[in-house]
């Protein structure tokens, strides 16, 4: 059906490359570029697919990667490499002819802040070149858009509470250790809370709000309302929310190492001198922490990832909804060789590539995910590891 470019060969990009391969009929070819090829090899080795090319590219450079897409012509590229890439990946394709997909929304690298401004202002240019951009399109964002546009479509006359609740459960038997980039972790979770509420964002301290809730075969775990670049697009694609929250679980340690971390400066994003060499000492801290892509092997446990949602169902009355994923890192690991949050975000983003390439989510313009119909995406959901499950009139405890 297409031919695919994954840029990217960390955690997720390993995910992602293991999902095209196996789904050949819609990848017919599947090309896979990263800063480091030697990560592309071994992915591609590990893989044993004859089918993935692998290549080197620098993706802050947008001329090197006008340079691949022209020399591999790909349908859509797959962007997995870090949100800093956006920008430059998609001006890369709007020079080639390329479609577009990423995980994450861009981020400067001087600032950490998170919205969709920047990537929302190619909206006309990728119409005008008829090119489809699809904007976040891991599990969150991504999946917890899908469920939330699903909601609407089938259980909803009038959405009005949206609680995204991400708990991950697993140990990977380390002190400290993120479960994806740690420059872009840190960054997320020690910036400020904030929440939609009647037609205003509501800022709060990092981790000020929280309280234990219940996930399914886990159990109860201490929830911390954060920001997440979804609930910005949630809330202007469906006007009807009168509040929309975000929550993770974080345990104890993880919260007393971040804070350390941050008393101690080592999550800084300004350059600083040591000794005559500029660094940055959050990029420092990456280069000692562990791998993401690497917690695999020891990690068990599951990730309990959905929407708790109340409103007006189609007939008239209250309604609560839970629609959520568990998956299990160990599962993860043993099918991908990557843990559970990185299987988590990459199988999505292999499905969304495969609704563009089967003519399901084509449609000129910058995209987010609860902007197309989310039925087919919702039943590869279940064939492709991230089945789904959906309980109706519960206590949703929010
Ligand atoms: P990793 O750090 O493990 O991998 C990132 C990869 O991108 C590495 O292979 C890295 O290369 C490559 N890369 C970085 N900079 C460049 C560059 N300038 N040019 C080319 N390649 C580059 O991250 P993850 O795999 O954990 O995460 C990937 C993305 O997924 C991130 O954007 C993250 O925010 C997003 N994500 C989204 C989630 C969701 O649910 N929506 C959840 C989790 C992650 P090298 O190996 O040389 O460093």
């Amino acid at each position: 059906m297409g031919k695919v470019l994954i840029i990217g060969a960390g955690g997720v990009g390993t995910v992602v490359a293991n999902k095209v391969a196996q789904n050949p009929d819609v990848f017919t070819e599947i090309v896979l570029a990263s800063r480091t090829k030697s990560k592309c090899d071994a992915i591609a080795k590990a893989i044993g697919s004859d089918r993935i090319t692998t290549a080197q590219v620098n993706a802050d450079n947008v001329d090197e990667l006008i340079e691949l897409f022209n020399t591999h012509k790909p349908d859509i590229v797959i962007n997995v490499a870090l949100p800093y890439q956006d920008l430059t990946i998609m001006d890369a394709c709007l020079a080639t002819g390329v479609n577009y997909l990423d995980t994450a929304n861009y981020e400067p690298l001087e600032e950490a802040k998170f919205e969709y401004s920047w990537q929302w202002a190619y909206k006309k240019r990728f119409e005008e070149a008829g090119l489809t951009a699809i904007l976040g399109c891991g599990f969150d964002p991504g999946v917890s858009g899908v469920y939330t546009a699903y909601a609407a479509k089938h259980h909803f006359k009038e959405m009005q509470y949206l609680d995204i609740v991400d708990c991950n459960a697993g140990d990977h038997g380390k002190a400290f250790a993120t479960n994806f980039n740690p420059e872009i972790n840190i960054r997320e979770v020690t910036q400020k809370g904030k929440y939609w509420e009647n037609g205003e964002w509501i800022e709060t301290e990092p981790h000020e709000i929280h309280k234990p809730l219940n996930y399914p075969n886990i159990g109860a775990r201490e929830s911390y309302v954060l920001y997440h670049e979804e609930l910005e697009s949630l809330v202007k694609n469906f006007p009807t929310i009168k509040r929309a929250r975000f929550w993770m679980t974080f345990g104890q340690e993880y919260l007393t190492h971040l804070r350390v971390i941050q008393n101690i400066g080592m999550a800084r994003i300004d350059p600083i001198m040591y000794n005559g060499v500029e660094i940055v000492p959050i990029q420092f801290l990456k280069a000692v922490l562990p791998n993401p892509g690497e917690l695999g092997v020891n990690y068990h446990g599951e990730t309990s990832i959905g929407c708790r949602i109340k409103g007006i169902d189609k007939q008239g009355k209250v309604l609560t909804y839970y629609v959520y994923n568990n998956c299990s890192h160990e599962a993860a690991y043993k099918e991908t060789g990557a843990q559970g949050v990185s299987y988590t975000t990459g199988v999505p983003a292999m499905i969304g590539a495969m609704m563009f390439l089967k003519g399901e989510w084509k449609r000129p313009g910058v995209w987010n995910v609860e902007e197309f119909n989310p039925d087919p995406f919702m039943e590869q959901l279940n064939k492709q590891g991230l089945p789904w499950h959906e309980q109706f009139n519960i206590d949703i405890e929010l």
